[in-house]
C-alpha cells in the first residue's frame, strides 16, 4: 500500500525517523510521497527522498499557509527541484479559506502559477482545498485538461464539494479524517462515492492521528505505520475488503506518480 502524503521532514520525526520508516515498510506500506510544503520543506523532501530512492518520492510544491513566501524566484526553484525524478508532482499547492494564513489573493497567486509549472513540467499536481471548494475548482479548470493528473489530497468536504471536484474528474485522497466519530461521519458515507480508480490514501503524518484506533496510540504523533488502520475503516465504509481496496488504491497510486 502506497501512503501518499507523509510530511516525513516534519520537526515531530527527527529524533526517530529511521525507525519510523522502518516501521511503516513493516506495516506493509511499500511507497510513500513525502510532502513538500515550502521551498525549503521541498528541498529535504527531496534529499530524503534521494537517500531511498526506490522507496521514498516526494512533491515539491508551496502550500496555501505558505502562499505569502512565494516570490519573483519561487518558480524557478521550484523547477529546478522537480527536474530530479524523485519529485513525481508539484505540489502541495491550492487554497485554505479556513485558516487564511496568506491572504485569499496570495494562495490564488501561488496555486496559478504551480498549475502552470506542472502543465509546463508535465507532472501531477498534489492540492489542499479547505472551505474554498469552489473557487478552487473555478481556478483549476481552465488547467484540467493540461495537467497528467490532479489529486485534491486529504478530503474532508461536502458532497457538493466531491461532487464538484469528481466531475473535473480530480483523484481523491482520504485520511484518517474518515476514523474521526466526531466529524468523519459525513466522509464515511462520500467515500462510497468514489471510483476505485480516482481514490488514493494517506495518513498525512504527523497530522490526523486516526481517532478510532484501539489501543490508542500512547503518543498524539501520527505515522505512515497507520495506513492499515485508515485502509481497513475506508475498505468497510465501501463494503469492500481490505485487500481489494488495497490493490485498487496502489494501481491508482502507481498510475497517478507514475512510480
Ligand atoms: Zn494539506
Amino acid at each position: 500500500m502506497i501512503d501518499i502524503g507523509v510530511n516525513l521532514t516534519s520537526k515531530r520525526f527527527e529524533k526517530d525517523l529511521s525507525d519510523v520508516i522502518c516501521n511503516a515498510r513493516q506495516a506493509g506500506v511499500t511507497n510513500m510521497i513525502i510532502t513538500g510544503t515550502c521551498l525549503k520543506e521541498s528541498e529535504a523532501a527531496l534529499q530524503l527522498a534521494l537517500s531511498e530512492p526506490d522507496y521514498l518520492y516526494c512533491t515539491a510544491g508551496i502550500h496555501p499557509h505558505d502562499a505569502k513566501t512565494f516570490d519573483s524566484t519561487s518558480l524557478s526553484h521550484l523547477k529546478n527541484l522537480a527536474l530530479n525524478k524523485q519529485v513525481k508532482a508539484i505540489g502541495e499547492c491550492g487554497l485554505d479559506f479556513n485558516r487564511n494564513y496568506s491572504t485569499p489573493t496570495e494562495q490564488e497567486y501561488a496555486f496559478v502559477q504551480q498549475l502552470e509549472l506542472a502543465v509546463e513540467l508535465q507532472l501531477p499536481v498534489f492540492m489542499h482545498e479547505r472551505d474554498a471548494n469552489k473557487r478552487f475548482i473555478e481556478l483549476l479548470k481552465p488547467y484540467i485538461k493540461q495537467l497528467p493528473n490532479a489529486v485534491l489530497h486529504c478530503f474532508t468536504g461536502s458532497r457538493a464539494d466531491l461532487e464538484r471536484s469528481l466531475a473535473i474528474d480530480l483523484h481523491i485522497g482520504i485520511t484518517g479524517w474518515i476514523c474521526d466519530e466526531r466529524r468523519g461521519g459525513e466522509l464515511l458515507e462520500l467515500v462510497k462515492l468514489i471510483p476505485g480508480s480516482r481514490l488514493m490514501i494517506e495518513t498525512d503524518s504527523p497530522y490526523l492521528l486516526p481517532r478510532s484506533m484501539r489501543p490508542k496510540p500512547k503518543s498524539s504523533r501520527n505515522e505512515p505505520k497507520y495506513l492499515p488502520f485508515i485502509a481497513q475503516t475506508i475498505a468497510e465504509a465501501r463494503s469492500q475488503s481490505t485487500e481489494q481496496l488495497l490493490i485498487e488504491t496502489s494501481a491508482t497510486s502507481r498510475a497517478f506518480f507514475n512510480i
